[in-house]
């Protein structure tokens, strides 16, 4: 089979002889790439600060790497904020980007002195304001065009614009500081423009702040969005930087251009992981079925959730050259819905057999994380770093 276009034969035989010491399944991550990325990041955005979304991959040493090279991190519960600060990272570094959470976790984040908290209701930020006193808050605003996004993240957060300004005036009321406004455009977003439309929002929340409430925002957080390598193509990465900078500065003059967040997850480890697996079975339904089942060691459960409704495709590949034919990809345990492709026709070579190797190229963001406890007893995705 041809190898993804992405990967280069030097790359290939790196990994691979790293992955080839080990027993499937499992996930090899290279730091190297997400080392390059992160620093590919910061210099096609170099006015903004970076706050790696640690569910993506909350490894140890990723995080450590990501703390080493001077980033910032966006948590969402206790548990993450712990894994962070276990690795020196200051608490001015950190931001407490879930707007759902516990009272008692805000008074934890508090304690710990982050004071940067994502919101969308009012409830909750009158918790804040309760056990987190004095501390920055910004808006998650709701914003359109989610359709461009392979895993959307939309409706579930944010509010309205109209909210979000009744938010940071009653957020004043309450002695926090309103800080700014976020969005989030949707993971995987191949569609551009959404960034154009979602800044232009914010512009206007903006200067009704400032014309009603007398309220200067600071800040704009533009989430995460930026894409991996997977099956169905993006723009190049230097288009994105070129756009949205585009779309700042015309909505922004240069001088009061707010400070800038961004808070990749995918972008960043998605490339950097290949998933090793294992084919434990390859059948047909019926002597005449045109299609092969795969069943392979990897399924939803084990790492490939975001395959749910196909949703986002990988780059799958086997050492076998040849013919290849449709085949239906699934996983191992005992559940209907742990199949991963079958509308999205994958081929596979003919000479594809049991015990082959099969390669998930960039699975290195929302695998491990995802990836469940004991499922029909499997354990969960092992990861290893090179
Ligand atoms: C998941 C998430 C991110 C990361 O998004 P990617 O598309 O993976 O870059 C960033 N910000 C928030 C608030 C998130 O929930």
């Amino acid at each position: 089979m041809q190898l993804p276009e992405h990967i280069s034969s030097a790359q290939w035989q790196r990994f691979k002889a790293a992955a080839d010491k080990l027993q499937p399944p499992f996930l090899l991550t290279d730091l190297g790439i997400i080392r390059e990325k992160y620093l590919e990041l910061q210099q096609g955005f170099d006015y903004a600060s970076i706050f790696y979304a640690v569910k993506a991959n909350p490894d140890d040493a990723v995080i450590e790497l990501l703390a080493g090279l001077g980033s910032n991190f966006d948590i969402a519960s206790t548990y993450e904020l712990d894994k962070v600060l276990k690795f020196g990272v200051e608490p001015h570094r950190i931001s407490y980007g879930n707007t759902i959470k516990k009272r008692s976790d805000i008074a934890y984040f508090h304690k710990h002195g982050i004071d940067l908290f994502a919101t969308d209701s009012e409830a909750d930020l009158r918790n804040i304001a309760e056990f987190a006193p004095g501390a920055r808050i910004y808006i998650r605003i709701l914003t359109e065009g989610s359709e461009g996004a392979d895993w959307p993240l939309s409706r579930k957060f944010g509010c309205n614009p109209e909210m979000a300004i009744e938010l940071a005036a009653l957020a004043k009321e309450l002695g926090l500081e309103p800080y700014g406004i976020s969005f989030h455009v949707g993971s995987q977003q191949r569609d551009i423009d959404v960034w154009d439309g979602a800044i232009a929002k914010v512009k206007v929340v903006f200067e009704r702040l400032l014309a009603e409430h007398d309220i200067q925002l600071k800040m704009i957080n533009m989430g995460g969005g930026f894409p991996a390598n997977y099956i169905q193509k993006t723009n190049e990465f230097h288009t994105y930087c070129e756009a949205i900078t585009r779309f700042l500065q015309e909505d922004f003059a240069e001088e009061d251009v707010p400070r800038i967040i961004l808070e990749p997850g995918r972008s960043l480890v998605g490339d950097a992981g290949v998933i090793v697996s294992e084919v434990v079975l390859v059948s047909r339904k019926s002597s005449t079925a045109l299609e092969r089942w795969v069943y392979t060691d990897v399924g939803k459960f084990s790492g490939l959730i975001e395959t749910l409704d196909e949703a986002i495709k990988y780059p799958v590949y086997a050492e076998r050259d040849g013919e290849e034919e449709e085949v239906i990809l699934a996983g191992p345990t005992c559940d209907s819905m742990d199949i991963m492709y079958e509308n999205h026709k994958y081929t596979l070579p003919l000479s594809l057999d049991i015990g082959d190797r099969l390669y998930w190229f960039s699975t290195g963001a929302y695998t491990t994380s995802y990836s469940s406890v004991e499922f029909n007893g499997f354990p969960p995705l092992k990861q290893y770093i090179v």
